[in-house]
Order: structure tokens, then sequence, then C-alpha cells
């Protein structure tokens, strides 16, 4: 989305070393946004979300101007890109490092999102799981 823009503009993204270059079979998008090529992937970090490259016109990942942060509020790489995507957004707008540690360390989940109970003095968290339809035998 930033490619020919005038605004300015900053990538977010995860830095990862230990992940698999395979990607998943849940990828939305493995082909280039350029020419349609598929592209090759040095490292897949979520769906089709890493670092990547065409071999036939050689578009490329943009470089990322922010990958990690002090504190994530909750577990999971797709909330580790969500936390990066809001940090980033609150750095732009000039909010400091502590200020953003501090609000995120107030955030709540919203129901069944990693959501923690206490039930019969058990820890009890609630994940939210889909399936797609017919991916499952009766
Ligand atoms: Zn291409």
């Amino acid at each position: 989305m930033g490619d020919g823009s005038k605004a300015k503009v900053s990538y977010f993204g995860l830095d990862n070393k230990n992940d698999d270059p395979r990607s998943q079979h849940a990828s939305d998008s493995t082909y280039c946004p350029k020419c349609q090529t598929k592209l090759n992937y040095n490292s897949v970090y979520f769906s089709h979300l890493g670092e990547w490259n065409c071999p036939n016109c050689g578009y490329e990942h943009p470089k990322k101007t922010f990958t990690s942060f002090l504190f994530y509020p909750l577990l999971g790489t797709y909330n580790q890109y969500n936390t990066n995507a809001t940090v980033l957004l609150a750095k732009n707008l000039g909010l400091s490092d502590e200020e953003i540690k501090n609000a995120l360390k107030n955030f709540k989940p919203a129901f069944g999102r990693q959501e923690v109970l206490t039930i019969d003095n058990k820890r009890v968290q609630i994940f939210l799981s889909k399936i797609r339809p017919g991916s499952m035998n009766p």
C-alpha cells in the first residue's frame, strides 16, 4: 500500500529468526502483487506474512521500520503483529515508550479472545477457534 505514496510510510513486522520458511496452508496470498509470479519466502511468520521476494521482477518485502516492543499483552504471533502495528502508530503520533507500555499493560481482551477467568480457583484462559466448513470429518 505504501508503494508510490507521497505520505510518510512506516512498516511494521516481526524479526523472528526461528520461523518455518514454508508457507502455511491458510496463506491469503503468495503471489507477487506486481507481476503475479509465485513469491519466494525466506521465512514465514504467520499466514503469508514473512520475508519474501519475487524471482521474476525483484519486488521484495518492504524494509521494516519497527519489529519489536518491550511488552506484548496477548499470546500468539498474530497478536505480536497487531501490537507492533498499534505501537508503530502510537510512536508516529508522538507517544513515548513508557506511555505505550502503560496503555498495553491496562489492555483487556474482548470476550473469548484470550480472556482470563478464575473458575473454581483455577486460572482459565479462553481462546477463540474457528473451523473452515468441510475441514473436519463428521
Ligand atoms: Zn514480481
